[in-house]
């Protein structure tokens, strides 16, 4: 018999007497593990599942813009942010021969303004991954192979607690699990969204280039500055961020889609060198080191564009949603953002994942849109193919800092950045009952339909 409106919120109060909702995320990168913090908070049970043996911690340096650090504020980690602040003081282009032709504050190369900061990709995922590890179920080395989807019936979910609705999850090692809602968070080729929405490639804009990152040996001395070196089609960068034993060498190069296995990471390392032959300044080097290196990242610039983020029980995240490239600079930014307004639609919505799942995209749409434009943007001006439109930027850069309006142009250059970094208004949601259980939704009567199965 369904509760009456007295027992529901009863129920939505007391969360002693009933089942919390089990939540499986794929992916232990930025949007999974942030994720898994607000939904611990707001009472569920959350399992993470990493297809990577341990954390993987590598990935150049990322911003945390606009709404992403308000977000990082609500969470409680803008101290450890602070600290771990990569404090870069100043960004310079240099020519073949390493002479600085251009230097400027960091903040202007980075669009950064106000309480805006700018940390480690994988400073970040260990903070994540502290913050949560002890509340919530981390299943390294493992990866989803298929899942079986009983369909939602009613307005407020069909959940019975009596272990028959849900999702039953099979794995690559571990043995099949059943959970309420399943979230992929599981990156840029995410196989959550191959089972559930079909192939990557309906999904997938390739916007022209592939960008590689990775640690090598701070053989320029540098000190919390980045020095770029553009040529026609191509831009590396060197840098050093604050407390890092290295230095963290950048390479971006124009290219149509290249075909590749992105997980073979010899075959990738062989395309940046082909990409690179015979260039100068440090680039020889950072191609030596490229083979030595365990952080080695390397993917394209491509975007995820999608009609729908979830479908049932399942929803996505972060890149596995809407990848923005890392030309955007706001991939790690739309994660944080992303993760608080799914967990706090969920929790707003009782755990309903049909009501929650259509606000969450309700919310972000705008926000993704924006930042979309923005990584198109960027990513055809990061590779620029002539060499006169290379020297006329660093004729501009030079005489940017002797200019009267110099702060008008920085402010310029940031505004654009800054307008999709804030797009989209945080709401407030139900304040988190701390490590509560989450409210369930009152029992859906009649039938229950059968499974369906997402094709791996
Ligand atoms: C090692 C690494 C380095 C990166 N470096 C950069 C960088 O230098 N610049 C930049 O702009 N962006 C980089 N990114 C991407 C950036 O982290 C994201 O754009 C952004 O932070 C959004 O985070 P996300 O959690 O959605 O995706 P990601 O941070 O990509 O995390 C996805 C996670 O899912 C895991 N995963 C993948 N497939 C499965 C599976 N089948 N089952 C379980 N887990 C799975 C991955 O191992 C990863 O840990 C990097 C990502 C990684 C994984």
């Amino acid at each position: 018999m369904p509760a009456s409106s007295d027992t529901a919120a009863q129920l939505r109060t007391s969360g002693t007497a009933r089942a919390r909702r089990t939540v499986l995320i794929s992916g232990a990168g930025v949007a999974g593990p942030a994720l898994a913090h607000w939904l611990h908070r707001y009472g569920f049970t959350v399992t993470v599942v990493e297809r990577a043996p341990q954390l993987r911690a590598g990935g150049y340096k990322v911003d945390i813009r606009g709404a992403a650090i308000d977000v990082v504020e609500r969470m409680g980690l803008l101290e450890d942010i602070r600290r771990l602040s990569t404090d870069m003081r100043t960004g310079a282009y240099v020519d073949g021969d390493g002479k600085r032709i251009a230097t400027l504050p960091a903040e202007i190369f980075g669009g950064r303004t106000g309480r805006d900061d700018e940390v480690m990709r994988g400073d970040l995922a260990r903070l994540l991954y502290a913050r949560t590890r002890s509340d919530v179920e981390y299943v390294f080395g493992d990866s989803i192979t298929s899942m079986t989807s009983t369909p939602i019936t009613a307005p407020a979910g069909d959940d019975r607690g009596d272990g028959t609705s849900g999702v039953e999850v099979a794995f690559e090692r571990g043995a099949p699990r059943r959970f309420d809602l399943v979230v992929g968070a599981d990156g840029l080729h995410s196989t959550v969204r191959r089972l559930a929405f079909g192939p990557e490639e309906r999904y997938l804009r390739h916007l022209g280039a592939y960008i590689s990152a990775f640690s090598v040996p701070n053989a320029l001395g540098l000190d919390r500055e980045e020095l770029y070196h553009a040529l026609p089609g191509k831009l590396t960068c060197v840098y050093r961020s604050a407390g890092d034993p290295t230095a963290k060498g950048m390479l971006a190069f124009r290219s149509p889609r290249l075909a590749y296995d992105h997980r073979d990471t010899g075959h990738q390392r062989a395309l940046l060198k082909r990409a690179f032959a015979g260039d100068g300044w440090q680039i020889p080097r950072l191609l030596e080191a490229a083979p030595e290196v365990d952080d080695f990242y390397f993917d394209g610039m491509q975007l995820i564009e999608m009609d729908h983020w979830s479908r049932g029980r399942v929803v996505l995240l972060g890149d596995a949603a809407h990848c923005a490239s890392p030309a955007s600079g706001q991939g790690t930014g739309m994660a944080l953002v992303g993760a608080y307004v799914l967990a706090g639609e969920l929790a707003a919505a009782d755990g309903d994942p049909t009501a929650a799942f259509a606000r969450y995209e309700a919310e972000m749409r705008g926000y993704v849109a924006a930042n979309h434009a923005l990584a198109e943007k960027f990513a055809r001006e990061m590779t620029v193919t002539s060499r006169w439109q290379i020297r006329l930027r660093m004729l501009m850069l030079r005489m940017l800092p002797y200019m009267p309006w110099k702060d008008a142009v920085a402010k310029k250059i940031a505004e654009e950045v800054q307008r999709a970094a804030q797009a989209i208004t945080l709401k407030d949601y139900p304040a988190p009952a701390a490590h509560g259980a989450t409210a369930r939704p009152a029992a859906a009567s009649g039938p229950r339909p059968g499974p369906r199965a997402y094709a791996a």
